[in-house]
């Protein structure tokens, strides 16, 4: 779920462009047959869910523009992405019927909610997303804090990590082990830093996306008591997308 009022859309096609991209790179490259019919805005596997009978995107849009749709596979391309722009506009039935859709969708099915305020969401569909706000542009503290060096560590490697670098990357994180609030207050930082790459570089959304979600995986875990260095080790290479 994109949150806030800035670029919301922007985003959301800016990371819709770059998963079915042929290229395969974090941004879309523009030029393969999939960016093309994407910027001609007739991709076959893009959509955008709108209200058709009321201003309320209501139960029977969900159905039949979500999932229905969701039924077949993607026509041409890796993904069926479906952006449902102005989000706080689908009734609460509308939420309700998106819910197991959007808890275990088939691997294609990728859903963009975008909403001005995220608390206009209900709770059951909020704590299915991965949340990033486009709002509050607060510049991020760079104070030289013991936790800075190693946070600007995994932004700059870990998408080029494999599983032996990742392990050694761990030993940096050993630290935090400890205490379990330590941990969570530093991968709360570590997922700050992603909301506001995803802030100022769109471009870059599918990776500080992808990222985003393996923080908030990891978080759990941790507030589950499972094992710390698994936990973190299967985090940096997810956010490398070297592992689902
Ligand atoms: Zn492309």
């Amino acid at each position: 779920m994109l949150a806030g009022n800035v670029g919301l859309l922007d985003t959301a096609n800016a990371f819709a462009k770059a998963l079915n991209c042929l290229a395969g790179g974090e941004v879309a490259c523009g030029t393969c047959i999939s960016c093309r019919v994407f910027e001609s805005g007739n991709h076959p596997d893009t959509f955008y869910v709108a209200a058709t009978e009321t201003k309320s995107i209501g139960v029977g849009d969900v159905r039949v523009q979500v999932i229905d749709e969701m039924a077949t596979r993607p026509f041409s391309y890796r993904y069926k992405v479906f952006i449902i722009d102005k989000a706080e506009t689908l009734t609460p039935a509308a939420q309700n019927a998106l819910l197991k859709t959007i808890e275990e969708p088939a691997p294609f099915g990728v859903f963009l909610l975008l909403a001005d305020k995220v608390e206009s969401m209900l709770e059951t569909v909020r704590s299915r997303c991965v949340v990033a706000k486009m709002d509050d542009i607060s510049p991020v503290n760079e104070a030289n804090t013991a936790e800075e060096p190693l946070m600007r560590e995994v932004i700059d490697t870990a998408h080029t990590l494999d599983i032996l670098g990742a392990m050694m990357l761990y030993k940096k994180f050993e630290p935090f082990k400890e205490s379990k609030e330590t941990a969570v207050a530093l991968l709360d930082k570590l997922y700050e830093r992603y909301g506001a790459i995803l802030r100022s570089s769109p471009g870059y959304s599918g990776h500080a996306i992808r990222a985003a979600r393996a923080i908030t995986q990891t978080k759990e875990i941790l507030s589950h008591n499972g094992n710390y260095q698994l936990a973190i080790e299967l985090m940096l290479l997810k956010i490398g997308a070297h592992i689902a």
